[in-house]
């Protein structure tokens, strides 16, 4: 076991030996680069716990991305993935195979909404499908294309295809990629009045909206805002998708974020805690378009691999359980104390918010736009962190984390925020 990280010590992240700056150097040589990786190479992990190539210790609040969701090295999940491994690895949609069919049953009765099941690779493809299948019921409705229109959000991410980041109603990730695909709307976030106004004419087929805002900087669906896009919904026959990518799969605290408002969708996509590291994504469809999809239709390759099927049904049945979201709640108390304590002697956070163990603290004036700065430190201190956005410190650790490692990285984010508040 490597030594714990000495918490507080000045250690830079930077500091990587001949051959860590090696493999980094191949990174800024072979990948095309649109990603910006921290100037660490993670060699292994275990429950919250990270270790780079220096045998530094990490504690994880990032959960690649709120993906990790029952931690590192599970030993269920691994043995879920090593039985199917010796078994059969890919069939194709042309024939079947158990662990998708069994995951497919398995999502639909932990649903609470739906009929169907549409297994994909990734979040863009959830939403993609979500888009697809929306335009498909409006067709079939006989509606005309220009009444086919999706309304999203400001702040939103839907992901990166050319679909998904029409949907994402954030500049940032569309400029340049024009002619972008016609037919969505945008209006402000949590503004059930803006969304009226964007539905009055009648041609609105489907709203897409996260129950919870993820890269958007964290922000919840105020009270209200899901009841009134549901009645929207119903007043103008369009469909509601909730994309819960960033927020379901227990880590609001529920199992689906929208429980939290008690308001079911037509449509939900899911996908990175899903598989709890492994890829896979899935669209799950209500009774109102559960049948609107024919042979034919859509489809994929790699979708309802068995090997992310295995793990799925693992994760899936672990995040359902009563003991691990009484876990989420537990630690998420346990952050937000953290995080008011070091705001109570920092004053760096305006506010925090979020759902669960999906927190952001956001930013007070003077320190706004710095959050990648505090990253830097956090990383150098022994802890992963997210940003979501420049002035939002996002955390998204592991669903079954455990008291001590909430204590160890609230410590290592408490020297890391004391030396940020210095810099
Ligand atoms: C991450 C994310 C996506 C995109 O998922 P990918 O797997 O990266 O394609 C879509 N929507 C939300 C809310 C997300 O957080």
């Amino acid at each position: 076991m490597a030594l714990p990280f000495p918490s507080g010590a000045a250690v830079s992240a930077t500091s990587v030996s001949a051959e860590s700056a090696a493999l980094l150097a191949l990174a800024d040589r072979y990948y095309v680069p649109v990603y910006r990786p921290r100037r660490i190479v993670l060699e292994r992990g275990q429950g919250s716990r990270v270790w780079d190539s220096e045998g530094r210790d990490y504690i994880d609040f990032s959960a690649g991305i709120a993906v990790n969701s029952l931690g590192h090295a599970d030993p269920e999940l691994v043995a879920a993935l090593q039985t199917q491994a010796t078994r059969l690895w890919h069939t194709s949609n042309v024939f079947v195979s158990e662990p998708p069919l069994r995951l497919a049953e398995e999502l639909v009765a932990a649903s609470a909404f739906a009929e169907r099941v549409y297994l994909c690779n990734s979040g863009t493809e959830a939403n993609e499908a979500a888009i697809k299948l929306v335009r498909k019921w409006a067709a079939t409705a006989g509606r005309p294309p220009e009444r086919r229109v999706i309304l999203t959000f400001h702040g939103s991410f839907h992901g990166r295809t050319l679909a998904a980041v029409t949907a994402t109603a954030q500049p940032k990730y569309q400029q340049g990629y024009e002619p972008l695909p016609g037919g969505f709307r945008y209006c402000d976030y949590n503004d059930l009045a803006a969304a009226e106004a964007a539905m009055a004419a009648g041609d609105v087929a489907a709203v897409l909206v996260e129950p919870v805002q993820g890269e958007g900087g964290v922000v919840p669906a105020a009270d209200g805002f899901l009841a009134g896009l549901r009645a929207l919904c119903g007043r103008h026959d369009a469909l509601l998708v909730y994309d819960e990518i960033q927020c379901g799969m227990g880590r609001s605290g529920k199992l689906w974020a929208w429980q939290n408002d008690g308001v079911a969708p037509d449509i939900l996509c899911i996908a990175k805690a899903l598989g709890a590291g492994f890829p896979i994504g899935a669209m799950l469809v209500g009774a109102r378009a559960a049948e609107t999809w024919q042979f034919g239709a859509h489809g994929t390759t790699f979708g309802g691999n068995p090997l992310a099927a295995a793990v799925a049904r693992v994760a899936l049945r672990r995040l359902a359980e009563p003991e691990l979201l009484a876990n989420v709640a537990r630690q998420a108390a346990a952050l937000r104390r953290g995080l008011a304590e070091i705001n109570d002697s920092l004053g760096l956070f305006e506010q925090v918010r979020g759902r669960g163990l999906m927190l952001g603290a956001v930013l007070a004036k003077p320190w706004r736009g710095k959050a990648g700065a505090a990253l830097d430190l956090a990383a150098e201190h022994g802890l992963l962190l997210l940003q979501a956005g420049p002035d939002v410190l996002r955390l998204v650790p592991a669903l079954n984390i455990g008291d001590d490692e909430v204590a160890t990285g609230l410590q290592r984010l408490t020297a890391a925020l004391q030396a940020f508040a210095k810099s």
